[in-house]
């Protein structure tokens, strides 16, 4: 995980939580991201905001051409200061309306084709760059920021992914079935791997965790842990957490 190195950036550490869909990422990195004082970029919301734009363009997620001018001039802005993000299209927050199955299954398709992983690419870059972040998503500690000074990958078993996010959506009043949701599940995380651009994939010096018998509250302490022993050991203790 590059403990022994040190960091110089200007807000703090980078840190990266990747892994695949139902893995307990948003929930965990909000609250690492609320601990730290950190600010919490979840870059799925990103991508998703971007199939939305897509969506309502009338447009099929297999119309490169198209998908890719759509994506070139859609108005997104996200911020995510002490773990609340906020996002939006053309100013309206689209924060509710991006998780739908149907644009889970869009985000995964567009987010293959490199010239829309570009575009947020750049824009992931510029937030994280002076630290102070955490990111989550899928390529976060091997292509968006490699030199991440802290890297977790989270999964868990499949069934347990479905059934987290099954009960995600139906808490949410969205109409599911559970063997729906895993197959949905699994058919995203087989797009995300197998895509030839920036694939779902453990960086090598990554600490994986897998939080299929896991609460959340053991998975998030054991990441603090792992960050504040990054902090005592990297950073003047202005930069460091609040508590
Ligand atoms: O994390 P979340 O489930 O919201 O991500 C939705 C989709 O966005 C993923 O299935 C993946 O296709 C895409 N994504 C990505 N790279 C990221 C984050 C998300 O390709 N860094």
């Amino acid at each position: 995980m590059g403990l022994g190195q040190r960091t110089e950036r200007a807000n703090g550490l980078i840190v990266a939580i990747d892994g695949p869909s139902g893995a307990g990422k948003s929930t965990i990195t909000r609250r690492l991201a609320e601990r730290f004082s950190y600010v919490y970029i979840d870059t799925g919301a990103m991508y998703r905001t971007l199939a939305l734009a897509v969506s309502r363009a009338g447009v099929s997620g297999d119309d490169d051409n198209r998908v890719i001018e759509i994506c070139r001039g859609a108005k997104l802005s996200y911020s995510g200061a002490n773990g609340l993000p906020r996002i939006t299209l053309d100013n309206e927050d689209v924060a509710d309306l991006i998780r739908t199955p149907e644009i889970s299954l869009l985000t995964s398709k567009i987010a293959s084709k490199k010239a829309v992983r570009e575009l947020l690419l750049h824009k992931q870059r510029e937030m994280g760059k002076e630290g102070g972040v955490i990111l989550e998503g899928r390529d976060i500690g091997t292509v968006v920021f490699p030199d991440a000074d802290v890297k977790f990958f989270l999964s868990a078993s499949a069934e347990e992914r479905g059934r987290r996010r099954y009960l995600e959506l139906k808490a949410k009043g969205v109409p599911v079935d559970l063997e729906n949701t895993v197959a949905e599940v699994l058919a995203r995380d087989r797009q995300d791997e197998s895509r030839d651009h920036a694939p779902l994939k453990q960086a090598e010096d990554a600490m994986a965790i897998d939080s299929t018998s896991l609460s959340i509250d053991e998975v998030v302490a054991v990441m603090a842990g792992v960050i504040e022993k990054r902090l005592a050991q990297a950073l003047p203790s202005s930069c460091g957490g609040n508590d």
